[in-house]
């Protein structure tokens, strides 16, 4: 069986190197000179399972507005007039009721958990390193952080994750390098929670992937998928036309572009965020696991000697430019905590765009059109849920019954589409 993957971000490669490891012959193809050099590239690196959430949430919606003439606001609403972005949020709104909230969520943990099993599973097999560590520590600065984070504990408890709240003192004991300055009402310590770098893990997978007979042929657009015969054969790269069994689309936010001609019409929209890379001073006492500073929703993560600070959802439109406000943020939030820990104005910027679905979980599986499969919308936690969906994948395109319950994760769910 041959098969072409779409896409070499986190996602194409966890689906490449599952199919390699099933037999496979599978190639992956992708615009970019190397792997996971797009939204996989300069994410925040968090694996935390229990706190995977969609972001169409109650009270969201004012929240949103709220934000809107807020300096500093973790999410920016600057709408463009492109009619696919307000009929995502039509659905984004629908979506923000509560039970549909739980309902999202608990599809998205299932798979989040399950992927975080695989990663581990990945990792003894190859002895990958990627600068991981281990925990998750969310800083609540006030009363009222503490307060709001009543529900999700709740739930986490509820779906026996262990999390602890802890008073200031015990933050500050766990992270001695904290700014004692900086006003902390308490924190959510989730000890089984990790984070690692993206972008080192896929290239190390890539190269398991090889090995097990991969091949990537990277520096290359697809232009379309080729349907012949009411089935997908393969896709066409300038003029030629590679032939598959089956092609699985893994190209994130652009995904649209390649489906929208076959007749696959997608509510996926890129909601854009930012980060920031700068190197610790070498005496400075950095954070030992990711952080989360809730009020400004920003992760401090460390990379090595080098910490990633990555935030801001920015619903507006396509162009991936820069902007100083959010960037701004991310480095008061890091000078808040650690003031003295880096030369802040080194740090180096990015901005990636989030494939994200308005309800949450991410679609994968089989299309309408035989052929033709899915592992997209991952939205603002891919990463997190990639080494999972890369198995439901293999499992499902070389037939065989993936390991988790799929309902919820497929196009069923939206079943007015092909
Ligand atoms: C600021 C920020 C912080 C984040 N933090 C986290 C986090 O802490 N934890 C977490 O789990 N997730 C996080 N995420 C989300 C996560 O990064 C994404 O969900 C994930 O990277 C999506 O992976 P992907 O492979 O689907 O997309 P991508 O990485 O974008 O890969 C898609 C690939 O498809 C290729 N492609 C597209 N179209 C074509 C074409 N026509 N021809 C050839 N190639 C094509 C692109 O070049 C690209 O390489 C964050 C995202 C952002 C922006």
């Amino acid at each position: 069986m041959r098969v072409i993957v779409v896409g070499a971000g986190i996602i194409g490669v966890t689906t490449a190197y599952e199919l390699a490891a099933d037999g496979v012959s599978v190639a992956v193809v992708d615009r970019r000179t190397g792997v996971a050099q797009e939204t996989s590239f300069g994410n925040a690196g968090v694996i935390a399972p229990g706190y995977v959430t969609p972001w169409a949430a109650p009270g969201m919606p004012g929240k949103v507005l709220s934000y809107l003439f807020k300096p500093n606001a973790p999410v920016v609403f600057r709408p463009s007039l492109e009619p696919r972005l307000w009929r995502w949020l039509v659905a984004w709104l629908g979506e923000c009721r509560a039970e549909r909230w739980r309902t999202n969520k608990l599809r998205m943990q299932r798979l989040a958990f399950y992927s975080r099993d695989r990663l581990h599973l990945l990792r003894a097999r190859h002895g990958l390193q990627y600068e991981q560590s281990q925990g998750y520590l969310q800083l609540l600065r006030s009363d009222k952080d503490l307060a709001m984070v009543g529900p999700a504990r709740a739930l986490l408890e509820e779906n026996g994750v262990p999390c602890q709240l802890l008073d200031a003192q015990a933050c500050r004991t766990l992270e001695p390098g904290l700014s004692p300055l900086t006003p902390l009402a308490g924190g959510l310590h989730l000890p089984e929670d990790e984070s690692g770098n993206c972008p080192v893990f896929a290239a190390a997978l890539r190269r398991d992937a090889e090995a097990l007979g991969a091949r990537f042929r990277l520096d290359v657009l697809v232009h379309s998928l080729v349907v012949e015969g009411g089935r997908v054969i393969g896709v066409r790269i300038g003029r030629d036309l590679y032939k598959a069994d089956a092609v699985i689309v893994c190209a994130g936010a652009d995904s649209v572009a390649l489906l929208d001609p076959v007749g696959v019409k997608l509510p996926i929209w890129p909601v854009k965020g930012y980060a920031a890379t700068v190197t610790l001073k070498p005496d400075a006492i950095g954070p030992g696991r990711a952080l989360m500073d809730e009020a400004y929703k920003t992760a401090i993560t460390p990379f090595g000697n080098r910490l990633r600070i990555a935030g801001t959802a920015e619903i507006s439109d396509r162009a991936l430019t820069l902007r100083e406000a959010p960037l701004r943020t991310l480095i008061k939030v890091a000078g808040d905590w650690f003031p003295a820990a880096a030369r802040w104005s080194e740090a180096q910027y990015w901005v990636g765009a989030r494939p994200m679905l308005p309800d949450g979980p991410p679609l994968l599986g089989a299309t309408a059109l035989p052929g033709l499969f899915l592992n997209l919308g991952h939205g603002s936690t891919g990463w997190a849920m990639a080494c999972g969906s890369a198995r439901v994948l293999a499992d499902l395109v070389t037939g065989k019954t993936p390991q988790i319950d799929l309902d919820g994760l497929t196009l069923q769910r939206y079943r007015r589409l092909p």
